[in-house]
């Protein structure tokens, strides 16, 4: 499936002009291997039209071979497709997972709490299932192996009694996990249940528990979840089997939502978070579309000026230097080289000006540099964005999370202090301090 896409690809090496048979051969290729995937019809068709057009119409930046530039297309609308992962930031909340009976939510409701436990925080699962027997002991038995505190009371047969009585005894936790109990279709009982405890629980955040193999009905039963609770994201589970799970993409069409978590086995631990790249590959059956895509990345930055996302050196002279600041520049530095190398591209700071700065300023090691990024992952926002407020406790929770040392973590503050200094005596110099400088 996969290697035909692959072989239409191939044919257009060296092509210096696509026809309109080309483009429609690649976007016949590409409809298969989506129909295949589950992915609904009408969306299917929606994403070869953009392709199509956009094919025809774009013309290939300078350094771009046609093909190249029409694989980029691809992927771009095919981004847009799957969307982005949801925004799930590391601070406090409460989650409430809805879905069909079988769907995955109790499992679900295990590996979520355990992915936040390897982020540094307190998770607990709250399980108001009263109707299935032995929802709360599977769930009990999993919030056991995924290390988190657990609320059930199986002596209790109202629902919205446990979510009360759960959110009042999880109160130390950091992220509340609510699971709720399915049923065989979606009826009535259910959509009432579920808006009752809903009401009860204030969820920060609705999730729509769907089972990769779920084709076409993934739609209603979306609109149904969303005409009831709305739902902000999408967990797709059992990507372990030979669903690819594109029907769910309808689901995500239906809510406007985005999908934040793929499950992919029976343990706690399977569970990633969503990733367009990833999952766009695994629904083409193809491994490295984005791959390929970067080649179109590297000539269109050489063609053109700066990318708004992109980090831009000159921003950094200007206003706040955040951890986020820092992680970018880190990044671009395994792309670009060090960052004297770095500083050498803004124009007026060139020349020998970083030899005056003492040598460790700049010694970050790629070990650390990868140290860095792992305890950056475990960081709230509001850490990131102003690094001041990590203070002994909130070190301890990030070196949880991070699984590194307190010691790394305070070396990366201390980096990014001396760095930010750094760049507060280049704000404050003017163009003759620097000659100046550069005399020396
Ligand atoms: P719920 O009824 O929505 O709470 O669904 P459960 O969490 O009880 O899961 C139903 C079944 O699917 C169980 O046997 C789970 O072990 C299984 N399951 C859940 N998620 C996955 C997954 O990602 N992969 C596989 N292979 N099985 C899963
Ligand atoms: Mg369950």
């Amino acid at each position: 499936l996969g290697s035909s896409l692959r072989g239409t690809l191939d044919d257009l090496r060296g092509k210096s002009r696509l026809s309109e048979e080309d483009i429609e051969d690649i976007v016949k290729e590409i409809q298969r291997s989506l129909l295949q995937a589950d992915v609904d019809v009408g969306l299917v068709q929606d994403l070869s039209d953009s392709i199509e057009t956009r094919a025809l119409e774009e013309e290939p930046p300078a350094g771009t071979t046609p093909r190249d530039w029409v694989l980029r297309i691809v992927y771009e609308e095919l981004v847009d497709l799957v969307g982005e992962s949801t925004e799930l930031p590391l601070e406090e909340q409460t989650i409430m997972l809805a879905g069909l009976y079988g769907s995955g939510k109790t499992t679900t409701a295990a590996k979520m709490a355990w992915w936040f436990s390897t982020k540094g925080l307190r998770p607990a699962i709250i399980q108001t299932d009263t109707d299935r027997p032995g929802a709360y002991d599977q769930s009990k038995e999993m919030a056991e192996r995924a290390e988190v505190d657990f609320y059930g009371d199986p002596d209790e047969d109202d629902p919205v009694k446990i979510a009360r009585d759960g959110l009042e005894a999880t109160e130390n936790a950091d992220v509340r996990i609510v699971d709720t109990a399915g049923r065989d279709g979606l009826n009535e009982e259910l959509i009432e249940q579920i808006e009752r405890i809903e009401q009860e629980v204030q969820p920060d955040r609705d999730l729509l528990v769907l089972d990769a193999a779920m084709g076409q009905s993934a739609k209603s039963q979306a609109a149904d979840f969303e005409a009831a609770i709305g739902i902000d994201g999408v967990v797709i589970t059992k990507l372990d089997g030979t669903a690819k799970g594109g029907g769910a993409l309808a689901a995500v069409n239906e809510t406007d939502s985005t999908i934040a978590f793929l499950g992919s086995g029976e343990t706690v631990k399977d569970i990633e978070r969503f990733e367009p790249s990833g999952f766009i590959s695994r629904l083409l059956g193809m491994g490295d579309l984005k791959q390929l895509t970067e080649r179109v990345e590297r000539a269109m930055e050489e063609t053109q000026e700066g990318d708004e996302e992109d980090w831009d050196p000159e921003d950094m002279l200007e206003g706040q230097f955040t951890l986020k600041d820092m992680r970018k520049q880190m990044q671009t530095m395994n792309n670009m080289g060090p960052l004297d190398q770095v500083m050498d591209m803004i124009p007026g700071l060139g020349g020998g000006l970083m030899d005056q700065l003492p040598d460790d300023a700049m010694d970050v090691t790629q070990e650390r540099m990868r140290d860095f990024d792992v305890i950056m992952d475990s960081m709230t926002e509001e850490e990131l964005e102003n690094p001041r407020v990590v203070g002994q406790s909130r070190t301890r929770r990030i070196c949880r999370g991070s699984g590194k040392p307190e010691e790394r973590v305070r070396e990366l503050l201390q980096q990014h202090k001396q760095m930010e200094q750094m760049l507060k005596q280049f704000q404050g110099m003017g163009d003759g301090d620097m000659e100046r400088m550069m005399k020396q």
